[in-house]
């Protein structure tokens, strides 16, 4: 693939950026370029160029502002402590962006593509990545929207592929911190049939007015349940769960209907690994409270690219709150072999680094 580069003429000077990498924040600050790969029927996928950031001037009929045909990725760039830069299982991003768009009836960009995409906008701003203290990284965002000037509602026949990239600090400041949940019985994420195992915007959307709840609450994030029976546990707005049980084996919702992270699937290979049985499952809210009650379930986890692996406190709904179980041990035993391997501090076994 060619890719073409204009390089910026007004990069963020150095002070600037010792500033911004000191206190990057999450989703703030911008690096100095971004990528953009267009699509079109007659041409398939061409014209990939790095450019220098800056804002997109779009007709208002644009497809995506109307019917929210847009998929996305989020994935970072980690700095080990020789100086180079590693992604984390970017082909497993490249994948669900291809899976995503099949259900967003989008044309596919081949795996191999969005790497070497990815790859070269870090390469573009690799000095935007910071140093890995304090778990710090380079957050980028892949994403791909209908760009066809068209009010039509059929698929877009003009499609634009981005990477832009944002440093991220580290998602818990001052020490790991359990977060609470607020139990959505109003709201569900996804049905059957619908968008919930893609990386859409839309499900984003769908979410927000059960955050909102949850912020009222004084919880962090949502716990989503299955639409048809209000009783299985799906996932949270941003993260998948895992319950680890008294007799070591661990089980993590499967429905059809939720987001399979990259973190989740890694966890699963690991904690096989590390000698966990680990189910796909339907998992109940019943099982959750019932379980926490009696003592069978001994851990309570959610993960995500974000936060990595984070210890679930409470549990909070109008049924009351469900309290965190006392142990955080497997939890933190699989965080820290993530975060070991991401930041080059333990060895890749499995590979997963690029
Ligand atoms: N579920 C949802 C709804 C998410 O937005 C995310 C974050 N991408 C996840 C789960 C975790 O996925 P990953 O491990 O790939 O970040």
């Amino acid at each position: 693939m060619q890719i073409s580069t204009t390089a910026t003429t007004t990069p963020v000077d150095e002070a600037r950026l010792a500033e911004i990498l000191a206190n990057p924040g999450f989703g703030q600050h911008f690096t100095d370029h971004m990528l953009t790969r267009v699509w079109t029927p007659e041409q398939g996928w061409h014209d990939a160029r790095i450019t220098p950031y800056g804002p997109l001037t779009l007709d208002p009929a644009t497809a995506v502002l109307h019917y929210a045909q847009e998929t996305f990725e989020g994935m970072k760039a980690y700095r080990h402590d020789d100086g180079s830069i590693w992604t984390f299982r970017p082909e497993q991003n490249a994948a669900r962006m291809v899976r995503s768009s099949q259900r967003l009836a989008f044309p596919e960009l081949p795996v191999d593509d969005f790497v070497e995409c990815v790859d070269a906008l870090v390469a573009a701003d690799q000095r935007w990545v910071p140093d890995s203290e304090g778990e710090k990284s380079l957050y980028l965002r892949p994403f791909m929207f209908a760009s066809e000037t068209f009010l039509g509602v059929r698929p877009a026949q003009h499609v634009t592929f981005m990477v832009i990239a944002s440093p991220a600090g580290a998602y818990f400041k001052g020490g790991i911190k359990p977060v609470n949940l607020w139990l959505s019985e109003t709201y569900t994420r996804a049905g059957r049939g619908g968008m919930g195992a893609a990386k859409t915007g839309g499900n984003y959307a769908a979410s927000l007015a059960a955050q909102r709840e949850a912020i009222e609450q004084g919880c962090d994030q949502v716990v989503f349940l299955d639409d048809q029976e209000f009783r299985y546990i799906e996932e949270l707005g941003g993260m998948n769960l895992f319950f680890v049980h008294a007799d070591g084996h661990v089980v993590t919702p499967e429905t059809g209907t939720i987001l399979e992270g990259i973190t989740r699937a890694s966890i699963i290979e690991l904690a096989g690994k590390l000698g966990h049985a680990v189910e796909e499952r339907k998992f109940s809210l019943d099982e959750w409270r019932d379980g926490v009650a009696s003592g069978e379930i001994t851990e309570v986890f959610a993960c995500g690219t974000a936060a990595v692996v984070t210890p679930v406190g409470e549990l909070r709904s109008p049924q009351g709150v469900t309290p965190a179980p006392a142990s955080t041990e497997l939890t933190m035993r699989i965080r820290e072999a993530l975060v070991g391997m991401q930041f080059g501090r333990t060895e890749d076994t499995f590979g997963w680094m690029h």
